[in-house]
């Protein structure tokens, strides 16, 4: 039923491992200079580490540090160990660069394989990657995983929309991974090719990379006849395969023979009591040539209490809110993107796209929200249009307790990007 053994250990185990490894983590991770001045100057002694509690007492380690340490500083073995490196995507300032091994590459495909499995992939499934191969994770990263698995994987790679969809037509395509947001914006391309995505045999989907709301996940179920299921990774803990959704389709599962996670309260970076909303700390723990300790993901998220129905003992992690940088402040009010998304993709007249902008108009700020509209709902009568934009507006609301401004626009006429998707424009230092 299991892919490998350690997706079945029991709590006892899984922990009795992670302090094991933990302990040569932190022995290997001496090894690189950075490591070492850091623990120098922390008076970290790896062997004082007797109990997986212990951790806390670890100096964290943030996305400036990695850029500090540009480009090798990290390296726990010499660059001739090396095999490959990935950059993550830099969604937010200088990228930072992680390097891997042989035995590391192994390890990560195999957690990836894993996730496949666990959501009923097996080798004689059809696999297509459509997220952007190169530097960033999410190519390479699934790409192996599958291959490992044994599927016919197809490299498809970002965009190019139409050859996406004959690809997925003329090979019997049964699995994907893709981004939300753009798993959104090609039910609309099928739509224009007059194909429904429903009558491919295709049934399950890895989707992630970016956050996305449950009314999202729905939404993609019903256009695609497919299950979606969440997929979380980041460049430092090597990308996709870190923590993902099993059946159940409630909270992912951390790989924790692989991963220390810990979740902290942002601003002070302590412990929150179990089970509440905080950032996510991850610590590999099982990667030889550029191990890291206690990241600071600056990923919103919870653990979800109890266990879970399916018997995994692993952790769940609770759907990613975005992450601590992405919350807007709005007229003294705090509020997070995929609020917005969650009200907007539960009403069926909305359509595939949206955008969020900030605006200051003296010393006001404004939240303006564009809004696609399906073509059956963008109709001639100003009237019904004009209700709908109030609608939407007293949702959103509700939701956020500021008005916003509310503008409904076509069929995708609002950007579009092929790899993670802009949710929020901020034109509020330009104004006033
Ligand atoms: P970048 O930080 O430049 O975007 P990565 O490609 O490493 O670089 O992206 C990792 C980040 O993507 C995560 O830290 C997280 O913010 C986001 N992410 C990945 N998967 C998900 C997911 N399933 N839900 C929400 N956010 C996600
Ligand atoms: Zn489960």
């Amino acid at each position: 039923m299991y892919y490998d053994a350690a997706e079945g250990l029991s709590r006892l185990e899984i922990e009795r491992l992670q302090l094991k490894r933990l302990k040569t983590t932190l022995k290997q991770a001496a090894k690189s200079p950075f490591y070492a001045q850091r623990f120098k100057e922390c008076s970290v002694d790896p062997e004082a580490v007797t109990s997986l509690d212990d951790v806390k007492r670890l100096p964290f380690t943030t996305k400036q540090d990695l850029r500090d340490s540009y480009p090798d500083k990290l390296l726990a073995l010499p660059q001739s160990e090396m095999v490959r490196m990935h950059v993550s995507s830099g969604t937010t300032g200088t990228p930072t660069v992680i390097y891997h091994t042989k035995n590391d590459l192994d390890w990560w495909a195999s957690l990836m394989a894993r996730c496949m499995h666990m959501v009923g992939l097996r080798k004689d499934d059809v696999f297509q990657n459509m997220s952007g191969y190169g530097l960033f994770t999410g190519g390479l990263g699934i790409h192996c995983g599958a291959e490992k698995l044994g599927c016919l994987t197809i490299p498809a790679g970002a965009g190019n929309s139409h050859r996406q969809i004959k690809l997925l037509m003329d090979f019997k395509v049964t699995g994907i991974h893709i981004i939300p947001s753009y798993a959104l914006y090609l039910s609309t391309v099928f739509a224009e090719m007059g194909v429904d995505p429903r009558t491919l045999p295709l049934r399950v989907a890895l989707v992630g990379a970016e956050p996305y709301t449950e009314e999202t996940r729905r939404r993609l179920e019903a256009l695609y006849d497919m299950k979606c299921y969440n997929s979380y990774g980041l460049s430092e803990m090597n990308g996709p395969g870190v923590a993902f959704e099993c059946r159940e389709q409630h909270g992912m599962h951390v790989w924790e023979d692989a991963y220390l996670p810990e979740i902290v309260d942002p601003a002070t970076g302590e412990p929150v009591p179990d089970g509440e909303l905080g950032e996510l700390v991850m610590t590999s723990l099982g990667r030889e040539g550029m191990p890291i300790i206690r990241y600071r993901t600056r990923d919103m998220t919870r653990f979800l209490p109890g266990t879970c129905p399916c018997g995994r003992e692993h952790r769940r992690l609770d759907r990613l809110q975005g992450r601590c940088d992405d919350m807007m402040i709005v007229k003294g009010c705090n509020i997070f993107p995929m609020q917005i998304e969650r009200i907007l993709m539960a009403m069926p007249e909305v359509g595939q796209n949206y955008l969020i902008m900030l605006e200051r108009d003296g010393f006001i700020d404004n939240l303006r929200v564009k809004v696609e509209i399906r073509d059956e709902y963008f109709v001639e009568d100003m009237r019904q249009l004009a209700a709908l934009q109030k609608r939407i507006v007293a949702r959103l609301r509700d939701e956020i307790l500021v008005t916003p401004k509310v503008e409904l626009v076509e069929r995708n006429s609002l950007p579009k990007s092929e790899g993670k998707a802009t949710r929020v424009i901020d034109n509020r230092e330009k104004g006033a």
